[in-house]
């Protein structure tokens, strides 16, 4: 694989891109206080040593109004223009090349002084904005333009406009949010005059060829959005102002079609990329859902775009351009779209990192280092934790070994990846498999470690997991009770009505796995969810078309609370919504009185139902499994214990592999 397309240059402006892998803006976190500026540095660093064509940070504000939030980074007054001197000089002594990302959130603000085109409330941010006077609109065109020199000053190779996702530049183009009747609302072109002047303003103020690259939404995916032509009329004319280059966004934050998350298909928005690159000269910026150089490339290849961005997969993997040009494809740790670490992190206020990647945003402050003797290490069990304990361990120089009972590496892994939309799962284990080969880890598969197989090690370290927790309920041995093991693994298959007990993230998939059509495509995808496939209606929106799901599926749990309310922050709705399209049934609050012939008999609110079904599925949680461990230490051993092995609870894979490095990493 050479992926002659992705790694072909490109001009943009005065800027030669080596290559056209863009790491696109993420807000780490990291951008909001100056003591945090050598470790997002560090970070950026990485990602410009690992080979991206150019880096975009996370967006910063033009001003006090525009923040993100209180506290939020911002480029508003010339005194910020010095904080940001050591990212660029970081990029640009190794070589990369970074823009600044400009924004104005808008009624996305999450503080009391936001405004808007409208005084109209966000449905996702409880703040209400004051609609902005005709003159503080000029204003605000004046402050992109400042900001956008002083950008320039700190030494950034270009500015990149953010007008995606719903923040105030969308807020003036969309009917939704603009009801204004001065010289900023109204018709499709007074609407559009916002960015039209912002663009026109930076042309001016940074002369003809600095890199001036636009965010556009490309479907706003919310009702009273703007209608596909007016998106082309939009880049047409910002395009003549001296747009340098399009980058693409999906939907607003407050769409309900999930845009970047696992459950969307891979290179889902390519056909809209297309589109636009048709209607403009200028360089295109595909986004959203590519994770792999080989979609990437074929982006590139068939004309579906010119750059394609990717920050998640350059969180997971900042070395990710460099592998794909050295031949080195399949060693890349790919990007699982889970937004776990990421995005679920920066939404709910903790450090932004990465699930399969846990030194992202830490580069500078965890280092893994060599071991100072070559001491032999066993791992038992080759699930997320003991396969990052072992791959980690060989790293540092370590004789590690890895020990499976399975034929296969991966454990709960490989469960994981049988849900739909979680086969980039596999991914996971094809860069951990192809890592133990190269660092030539001993893998010990089909065999289960007893304690006198680990007599001669240095170091042991114990992830042998868990095992399904069964729920004591009457009849909880019938023949038709199976666990979500047995399911996803195929070794039982369920009939057509089905009790899933348990409704916590793996309750949730199974239900998905019960009911999804295994034959749906793209096609299918973008219908169930309401994707406009004629792009004549406003924000690309029609009638969704849930399909007909061949099982009936009730999901229950014990607790009162609505289900799923644990799951992850920016997925969780969307893993709902899905089982509102499937119609599987909710029943919260259940009190499991047996299980027999007719199916599951529960008392719910002090009734008695019988939940009829063919299978009953249990999804119950887990229990760790520490057999050897307790071996171990009742000899007289003292081995590590991590992962599921040591706490069961609240397991995942976040924690595993965090766990796995760090026991590793201290060895
Ligand atoms: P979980 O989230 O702990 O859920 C276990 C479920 O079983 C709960 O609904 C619990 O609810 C029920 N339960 C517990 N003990 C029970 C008992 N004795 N009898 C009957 N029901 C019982 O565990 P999980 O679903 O197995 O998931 C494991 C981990 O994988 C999670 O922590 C999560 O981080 C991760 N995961 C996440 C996702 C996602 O976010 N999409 C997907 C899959 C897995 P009640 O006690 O109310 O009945
Ligand atoms: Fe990708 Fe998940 Fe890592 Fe975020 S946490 S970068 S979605 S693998």
């Amino acid at each position: 694989m050479s992926f002659d397309h992705l790694l072909s240059p490109l001009r943009l402006g005065t800027l030669d891109l080596p290559n056209r892998v863009v790491m696109g803006s993420m807000h780490t976190g990291l951008e909001d206080a100056d003591d945090d500026v050598p470790r997002l540095a560090g970070y950026f660093a990485e990602r410009a040593r690992g080979g991206a064509g150019l880096i975009i940070t996370g967006a910063y504000a033009v001003n006090a109004e525009g923040r993100l939030e209180e506290g939020a980074g911002d480029i508003a007054t010339d005194d910020r223009i010095d904080a940001h001197r050591p990212i660029t000089d970081a990029v640009h002594a190794e070589g990369g090349r970074i823009a600044l990302q400009l924004i104005h959130a808008g009624r996305y603000g999450r503080h009391a002084a936001s405004v808007g085109a409208s005084s109209m409330k966000s449905p996702i941010n409880p703040f209400q904005p004051r609609a902005l006077t005709t003159e503080q609109v000029w204003q605000v065109v004046d402050d992109f333009a400042a900001a956008a020199v002083r950008a320039r000053a700190a030494g950034y190779d270009a500015v990149e406009i953010m007008a995606s996702e719903g923040y105030l530049i969308n807020q003036f183009l969309a009917p939704r949010t603009n009801d204004r009747t001065d010289e900023w609302g109204g018709s499709a072109f007074a609407r559009m005059r916002l960015p039209v002047e912002i663009v026109r303003r930076i042309r001016a103020a940074l002369g003809p060829d600095f890199p001036i690259v636009y965010r556009i939404s490309l479907l706003d995916l919310v009702d009273g959005g703007q209608t596909w032509q007016e998106t082309v009329e939009l880049a047409q004319a910002l395009q003549a102002e001296g747009v340098t280059a399009f980058n693409t966004g999906i939907g607003w934050h407050e769409a309900r079609i999930p845009t970047i998350i696992t459950q969307v298909p891979r290179g889902a928005w390519l056909r809209y990329t297309r589109l636009l690159k048709a209607a403009v000269d200028v360089p295109v910026c595909a986004s959203n859902r590519i994770n792999t150089p080989q979609l990437a490339d074929d982006a590139v290849a068939n004309g579906d775009a010119d750059l394609v961005a990717m920050a998640r997969p350059l969180l997971a993997d900042p070395a990710f351009v460099a592998k794909a040009a050295s031949g080195r494809a399949d060693e890349i740790n790919t990007c699982i779209a889970c937004n776990q670490a990421c995005l679920d992190h920066g939404f709910s206020g903790l450090e932004t990192s990465c699930l399969v990647n846990p030194r992202a945003c830490r580069e500078t402050v965890w280092t893994i280092r060599p071991a100072t003797r070559r001491r032999s290490v066993a791992v038992v069990g080759a699930g997320p934790a003991g396969l990052a304990a072992a791959v980690t361990a060989a790293e540092r120089g370590l004789a590690a070994t890895l020990f499976e009972r399975e034929q296969e590496v991966g454990g709960q892994f490989r469960l994981a990846m049988e849900v739909p939309g979680k086969e980039d799962f596999a991914d996971t284990l094809r860069y951990f498999r192809r890592r133990l080969e190269v660092l030539d880890v001993d893998v010990r598969l089909s065999t289960t470690a007893e304690p006198a197989d680990l007599e001669g090690f240095d170091e042991i370290v114990v992830a042998t997991g868990v095992r399904p927790r069964l729920p004591q309920i009457p009849g909880i041995d019938h023949t038709k009770v199976a666990s979500y093991a047995d399911v996803l693994a195929g070794r039982v298959t369920p009939g057509e009505r089905v009790a899933v007990v348990g409704a916590g993230g793996i309750g949730v998939d199974v239900s998905h796995w019960l009911t999804h059509d295994p034959k749906e495509d793209l096609d299918g995808w973008l219908a169930r969810w309401g994707v406009d496939p004629t792009l004549t209606r406003p924000g690309g929106l029609t009638e969704p078309r849930p399909h007909d799901p061949s099982r009936r599926v009730t999901l229950l749990q014990r607790k009162a609370t609505a289900i799923g309310k644990g799951l992850g922050k920016t997925s969780g709705w969307a893993h709902r919504a899905v089982l509102g399209q499937a119609g599987v049934r909710l029943v919260p609050g259940a009190s499991y009185e047996r299980i027999d012939d007719h199916g599951l008999h529960v008392v719910v609110d002090g009734v008695s139902r019988t939940i009829e079904a063919d299978t009953v599925v249990v999804c119950a949680g887990q229990e760790s499994v520490r057999d050897l461990y307790e071996a171990l230490v009742a000899a007289g051993r003292t081995p590590h214990l991590i992962g599921g092995a040591e706490l069961a609870a609240e397991l995942d894979a976040k924690r595993a592999i965090a766990q796995g490095t760090s026991v590793a990493a201290a060895l």
